[in-house]
């Protein structure tokens, strides 16, 4: 009897198969382990099954910064507390590096970690393989623990922060496996804490730390797993080291870092061999350390949590306390740029003040912050106390010419002195006060002002558009009155009517000598996506090798040829590799679920015909695949049949 089969019409709706379970997430248990648990009890043959189960196809997600939980969550069961949020917070280390990204990269991670798109998030962090742990490390105290509460042990987060090696909840010496962890995107076996030890039973001694800092750096990197929730980023952490260095005297009032000193410090704080250990040593030879791009606002360059941690307690601080800091301790007027609040001003409220300066108001606690617009030369200061609105301030240092013009000009117009008032929302006595100190002025001033600002203007712009490519410092040689005028009365408007300045274009430049670094950086972003679009084509078989992937990106002699060049790319590619049986695997896998969807009957002799064209090729590991996929079909096949009837 030939079984009736369900006709599938919908054939663009996506179909997700729910896990039949899932094991319930252990405490500060890392993703990893709880797909290995699953793949344990799941009793699948290879850890692709498994994978397939998980996410819908066989991309391997990473150990450390794992991606497609939209993927993975849409496959639990309605009633599941798990989101890609809670996972990515309690279930990866991803909460130690969010504080020292920039808030649009540490989105950008959080983002490729949710979704199906295949990247390098390494790369992203400007990270490369070494500063990771490269295999799972465990703690034998904890072992011991969590086999006595929970009856099996399970590999924590907390033990994977790189360079930590003591466990923050007992001192305990961490143990590195032999199980893989590095970003390894093909083919990473899934193996259980439990399972691991049963292989490999640990017969050295418990040994622990007896170095201080050493332990309690490995507690404030684990504060910042349990406590996600603050919202620090680099910026803010920046902004709150150099006021503490200005604080110990290591930083003028400007902000610039007395280096030197710093350096003598820091050393005199952290013996070299505890530095070395960490991989954290300050080399004379090196001009920029990891130090200077901690201290150097637009250095934008990823500096590994435990080098913050090091400084923030140079700076006197656990990283709790440091970061339970409000940020009125820090900036008590909001951050900057700050706003231009000359209301007589058409760019009033525009945030066109970089800086302020603090002078003392008398009283020692408070201080007075003086802002001043250099576009129309308004002045307004603000108490340290006041606790105001970035729209609000104290009073007024010094009006300017343009305010004083506006002033003038609504008084010619006829307006009364209540209406002027409220125009330029002022006091009565202030308008009396300013009409008397500027009368004598003459009248028609502000016209003839207008005037001639107008005529400079317009032949600058003249100049301007003829200079093609001129920068600005050559605009100045020709037109030097203009430009000293123009800087003078009307330098926002000069600003935004400039070429690129000088040192700009030298920079650019400079960059175009690097090119290889800029290829490495774009290839290897792009090299996950296309490993990935060659391992779920599932009509044209390739076997991932450089050549393949070479061709893929339409650049194969960077690929073949040119590899040793771009060793970040070389890293990724070399570890996506895939060894001929891994391919046979795959691809037993692919045709056997193409024929399934055909309806065709399944068989051994027809996979092996089809994949296998060398019988030395015929291994133990693949003949175990064919049966189980056979096995497989027929049980599908068999599900159906009892569906139907
Ligand atoms: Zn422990
Ligand atoms: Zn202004």
């Amino acid at each position: 009897m030939k079984p009736i089969l369900h006709q599938n019409n919908l054939v663009n709706i996506e179909v997700i198969e729910l896990l039949p379970f899932f094991p319930t997430p252990y405490p500060d248990e890392l993703l990893y382990s709880m797909f290995a648990r699953y793949h344990e009890w799941s009793q699948n043959p290879e850890e692709m099954h498994t994978y397939f189960d998980l996410f819908g196809n066989r991309a391997t997600p990473t150990v450390h910064f794992p991606n497609r939980l939209n993927d993975f969550c849409k496959r639990l069961s309605t009633d599941t507390l798990l989101t890609p949020e809670k996972l990515i917070n309690e279930h990866t280390i991803f909460p130690v590096y969010r504080p020292f990204l920039s808030k649009e990269r540490s989105e950008k991670v959080h983002q490729l970690m949710m979704s199906s798109k295949s990247a390098n998030i390494l790369a992203v962090f400007g990270l490369t393989a070494i500063k990771i742990c490269p295999y799972l490390r465990y703690c034998p105290t904890c072992v011991q623990k969590d086999e006595h509460q929970y009856g099996e042990a399970y590999w924590h987060r907390e033990h994977q922060i790189y360079p930590i090696r003591v466990c923050p909840r007992d001192k305990t010496i961490l143990v590195e496996s032999n199980v893989h962890a590095s970003s390894k995107i093909n083919g990473k076996k899934l193996l259980t804490l439990q399972n691991y030890l049963q292989q490999h039973p640990y017969i050295s001694a418990i040994e622990t730390s007896d170095n201080a800092i050493e332990y309690q750096i490995s507690v404030d990197i684990s504060w910042l797993l349990q406590n996600y929730n603050h919202q620090l980023n680099i910026n803010d952490l920046y902004y709150r080291y150099v006021e503490e260095l200005k604080a110990l005297g290591l930083a003028n009032s400007k902000g610039t870092v007395t280096r030197k000193e710093l350096f003598y410090q820091f050393k005199e704080t952290y013996s070299e061999e505890f530095l070395n250990r960490y991989s954290c040593n300050l080399q004379h030879s090196r001009k920029y350390t990891w130090l200077d791009s901690m201290i150097k606002k637009h250095m934008n360059r990823f500096v590994i949590p435990i080098r913050h941690v090091l400084l923030i307690r140079f700076l006197g601080y656990w990283l709790s306390q440091f970061f339970s800091k409000k940020d009125h301790d820090y900036l008590p007027y909001g951050s900057p740029p700050y706003p231009c609040l000359n209301i007589a001003s058409p760019h009033y409220g525009e945030e066109l003040i970089d800086s302020y300066n603090s002078i003392d108001s008398g009283n020692r606690k408070i201080k007075t912050g003086i802002f001043a617009c250099q576009s129309c030369g308004f002045v307004y200061a603000k108490y340290s106390n006041g606790n105001r609105e970035k729209s609000e301030f104290d009073y007024v240092h010094t009006y300017g010419t343009l305010w004083e013009d506006k002033l003038l000009e609504l008084r010619r117009n006829g307006h009364t002195i209540k209406e002027i008032c409220d125009l330029l929302s002022t006091s009565e006595s202030t308008v009396y006060r300013r009409l008397g100190m500027v009368k004598d002025r003459p009248v028609n001033r502000s016209e003839n002002f207008l005037i001639k600002r107008d005529e400079i203007r317009s032949k600058w712009l003249s100049k301007l558009t003829n200079a093609n490519e001129e920068t600005i410092n050559q605009m100045r040689a020709v037109l030097h009155y203009e430009y000293s005028w123009l800087r003078k009365y009307d330098q926002h408007w000069l600003e935004n009517n400039s070429a690129p300045a000088q040192r700009y274009i030298r920079n650019e430049k400079i960059r175009r000598e690097y090119k290889w670094e800029e290829i490495d950086q774009q290839l290897v972003t792009e090299i996950p996506a296309v490993v990935n679009e060659i391992l779920n084509d599932n009509f044209n078989f390739v076997r991932v090798t450089k050549e393949a992937i070479g061709r893929k990106i339409n650049k194969i002699h960077y690929i073949t040829v040119q590899l040793d060049k771009l060793p970040k790319t070389k890293a990724v590619v070399e570890l996506s590799l895939e060894t001929i049986e891994d391919y046979h695997v795959r691809k037993i896998s692919g045709i056997a679920q193409n024929m399934r969807e055909r309806e065709e009957k399944v068989t051994a002799s027809k996979l092996i015909s089809k994949t296998i064209k060398n019988k030395k090729h015929l291994t133990e590991r693949i003949q175990r695949i064919v049966k189980y996929e056979v096995q497989k079909s027929l049980f599908d096949t068999e599900q159906l049949i009892l569906e139907v009837f």
